[in-house]
């Protein structure tokens, strides 16, 4: 069994993160409260609260980066959802017992210090899936 316990985000690809936040923002009414840039994969993501989750907008910041590719192939649009867990390294040993392929052997740090896996989308029916453990109460 996973330690998985909601949906943490639904990430969607952009193009134009200025655009795609315009969409959200000033025609939808939703707000952003948090934007970071991750260097080392080469992305810009904003994050927007709604409910119990978020939609997380991604957009490149050079070419070769994790999402430039995905772009490039199926346009903008959902890029993954994520499941929020409690034990990130369980589950991902627990999936790869079970023959599921991850995108990263280990997992590695993702938005909001959390750590981020990824199960590749041909052991997901074609939908590439998150994993996420948020560590920042664990130490408080
Ligand atoms: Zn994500």
């Amino acid at each position: 069994m996973t330690h998985i316990t909601s949906l943490d985000h639904i990430a969607i690809a952009t193009k134009n993160l200025t655009e795609s936040l315009d969409f959200f923002e000033k025609k939808l009414g939703l707000i952003c409260t948090h934007i970071e840039e991750l260097p080392e994969r080469g992305i810009r993501v904003a994050m927007i609260p709604i409910g119990d989750t978020r939609i997380e907008l991604i957009e490149a910041l050079r070419e070769d980066s994790e999402v430039s590719s995905f772009l490039q192939k199926r346009g903008p649009g959902v890029h993954h959802l994520a499941f929020a867990t409690e034990n990130i390294d369980h589950d991902m040993k627990t999936l790869k017992n079970q023959n599921l392929n991850f995108t990263n052997d280990a997992a590695k740090p993702g938005a909001h210090g959390a750590q981020v896996g990824f199960i590749h989308p041909k052991s997901a029916g074609g939908l590439l899936v998150e994993l996420c453990e948020h560590k920042q109460t664990e130490n408080q």
